[in-house]
């Protein structure tokens, strides 16, 4: 059985003092679970909240990553300087990074090593446009993304890769995938990480969908056969909201 996991990506939004106010609420509503509840601060409240988690059932993940370890990479932030947070994972090639900071396959892929060198825990993003969906190349848009982000991945470190489907196209838009276009493309994500890593290797992959998930909407998500998961936007920024979500 594949562990739930439950992450919110507060994405640029929330003060240090703003996201000590959410964790702390967050924390009283998590003791006890056997699912996986991360939050993904902005990098300037990692710290803070990395204090306030200890001890707690509520895990640490971070926005982005750079591939070395230091060096001149103005405004970057390194694996070193994430382990030292205990971040146990990273968010890496959302589609806002995609579009907005040129992130691509290719610097997807040597994040996704660098994490695991650094025992951290990745959690790729992969996802179509409207006009992609409409134009019926979907699958072969997330297969690539796929196939490239993850070249030279060994199997044994599938069971801690984290891959969360997001059609572009539902994210902050209150547009959501139905359950069962959104369960269809994580089964042929599935069948695409057979090709790679072998189909035992597949099973233990975490998948997750993300796009619109509110307290209304998470429960027929989950009920999805081949649904691990969801990572979560603007839900994740209220306490009663995201704590709906993590014990859909
Ligand atoms: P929303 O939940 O706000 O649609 O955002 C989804 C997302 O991009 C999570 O990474």
């Amino acid at each position: 059985m594949r562990r739930p996991i439950m992450a919110g990506n507060w994405k640029m939004n929330n003060t240090v003092s703003e996201s000590v106010e959410l964790v702390k609420g967050l924390i009283e509503k998590a003791e006890g679970t056997e699912r996986d509840f991360v939050v993904c601060p902005p990098y300037t409240a990692l710290y803070t909240v990395s204090e306030l988690i200890k001890g707690t059932e509520i895990k640490l993940g971070a926005q982005n990553i750079h591939f070395k370890e230091k060096g001149a990479y103005t405004g970057e932030v390194s694996p070193l300087m994430l382990k030292e947070l205990n971040v146990e994972y990273v968010i890496i090639g959302h589609s806002e990074r995609r579009q907005y900071f040129g992130e691509t396959d290719e610097t997807v892929n040597k994040k996704i090593k660098t994490a695991f060198e650094y025992d951290m825990k990745p959690i790729v993003c992969v996802g179509e446009s409207l006009a992609q969906r409409e134009g019926g190349i979907a699958e072969p848009i997330v297969k690539g993304q796929l196939v490239n982000g993850l070249k030279n991945i060994d199997s044994k470190d599938a069971e801690r890769v984290v891959i969360a489907y997001e059609p572009i196209w539902a994210i902050g838009t209150g547009r959501t995938a139905t359950s069962e276009q959104a369960n269809d493309m994580i089964k042929f994500i599935r069948s695409v990480l057979a090709g790679i890593f072998g189909k035992e290797a597949a099973d233990t992959v975490r998948i997750q969908y993300g796009g619109s998930v509110k307290p209304g909407n998470v429960k027929e998500i989950m009920a999805q056969s081949d649904i691990d998961g969801a990572l979560v936007g603007g839900a994740s920024l209220k306490v009663d909201d995201f704590a709906q979500i993590m014990n859909y």
